[in-house]
């Protein structure tokens, strides 16, 4: 049986954790344990998880038969105590999962493994003034193309969206890059298509499931994602679980950092996206004579800083400082020791990245910040390009293997 299928049969009656379920459970904290902190030998994973060696061998071998995982070399163990135990890890057509990301003009599918390995990705355009079944028809084809080999083989579908997804119907409410998706129900049609489940995610939301899965929050609990460029986003684990809201938007670009700021593009006054975004970058470079450009990047900026110009300093340091407020107030509030950057501020590299986790750790309590390595650690995504559809296959592992959601 697959990792989180459920079992076949007559119905048996209700008891309070059904041998099943125990079952069940094991091999979920197995895979976790794999995913978060793998290769392991099968020592490793007694010792991670409490279930007993007697357990982990039988659901190893069950795991191994049906191709999930495979065995290497063997080697010493994490401890260095005891005898060579021969790493366990993902197969490389193990778990496999269809990812797509859409994107204003364009749409990336992907097939992706359970060691988050992507075994096949193609771009496709999505023309411009396109209608709502215009775009539809390009993401069907798109998903039609890529998964046509694999279909048999995917365990699940996950679909990154620009949008605001009401998780229930599937219906896409808000998307404001590409407003022609609003009100299609594109997790249908792709059901309809492919016959193979799909899970849909907002972007953002996906950073979070990619980095706790293939990315530099393996294994950490708590931690937020956040997308900070023409907008901002984030998406927080607390608990080794997504913080999700039942109902409505989760907007932390618009919580308000200034309350005698600037109008937002929303209609509220002060909000994080009208002194942290791109657009602010570009106008305030034009105020201060940097640069008329209306391309600058966090990238750019840095570029003409570190070749000696004063004034672009000052705009990277004032930069640093409005990313880092809003950042603050979500330490403060959750106490999260682990942030990861995504969009353009990762091209502003490590000279944005110090000034920022500065600001940051100036701006909040010392006790709430204690990351890995003794504080607050503000990190650049290290898969930034591919993340989303990363993200998009992890959203599938973590409903097929009821982790994470
Ligand atoms: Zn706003």
């Amino acid at each position: 049986m697959e990792p989180g299928s459920r079992p076949s049969g007559p119905e048996r009656p209700t008891v309070i954790i059904s041998a099943a379920e125990v079952g069940r459970a094991n091999r979920a904290r197995i895979v976790q344990a794999l995913a978060d902190r793998g290769p392991l030998s099968r020592a490793d994973l007694a010792r991670i998880t409490n279930v007993p060696r007697a357990t982990i061998g039988s659901i190893v071998k069950s795991l191994l038969s049906s191709g999930w995982l495979e065995e290497g070399q063997p080697r010493p163990p994490a401890d260095g105590i005891g005898k060579p135990g021969t790493p366990l890890w993902f197969g490389r057509h193990a778990g496999l999962s269809g990812a797509i990301h859409v994107q204003p003009r364009r749409v990336v599918t992907a097939v992706v493994n359970a060691a988050g390995d992507i075994l096949s990705t193609h771009r496709h355009k999505i023309p411009a003034r396109t209608s709502t079944e215009g775009v539809v028809s390009v993401i069907l084809n798109a998903a039609a193309q890529e998964f046509h080999h694999d279909m048999d083989e995917l365990t699940g579908i996950g679909l990154a969206l620009p949008a605001a997804v009401d998780r229930q119907t599937g219906e896409v409410m808000a998307c404001t890059p590409l407003p022609a998706l609003v009100g299609s129900h594109l997790r249908q049609r792709l059901e309809d298509l492919t016959q193979v489940p799909t899970v849909v995610e907002e972007d953002v939301t996906t950073l979070a499931l990619g980095q706790r899965w293939f990315g530099q929050a393996r294994g950490v609990d708590d931690f937020a994602a956040l997308q900070i460029g023409d907008g901002i986003g984030a998406a927080v684990m607390l608990g080794g679980h997504l913080l999700r809201s039942r109902v409505g938007l989760s907007e932390i670009g618009h919580t308000c950092v200034d309350l005698r700021g600037q109008k937002c593009t929303c209609g509220l006054i002060g909000c994080w996206e009208t002194v942290a975004s791109n657009n602010w970058l570009r106008h305030t470079a034009r105020q201060l004579d940097i640069t008329t450009s209306p391309k600058l990047t966090p990238h750019r900026l840095v570029r003409l800083a570190t070749s000696g110009d004063k004034a672009a300093q000052g705009l990277a340091d004032m930069y640093a400082i409005n990313v880092a407020v809003g950042i603050a107030n979500l330490v403060q509030f959750l106490a999260l020791p682990v942030l990861v950057l995504h969009g353009d501020i990762v091209g502003g590299g490590e000279y944005l990245r110090s000034r920022v986790e500065q600001a940051v750790i100036a701006r909040t309590f010392p006790a709430h910040v204690s990351g890995r390595v003794g504080q607050l650690e503000i990190q650049l995504a290290h898969n930034d390009a591919d993340a989303c559809l990363l993200g998009a296959a992890a959203s599938v592992l973590s409903r097929t293997l009821h982790i994470h959601v």
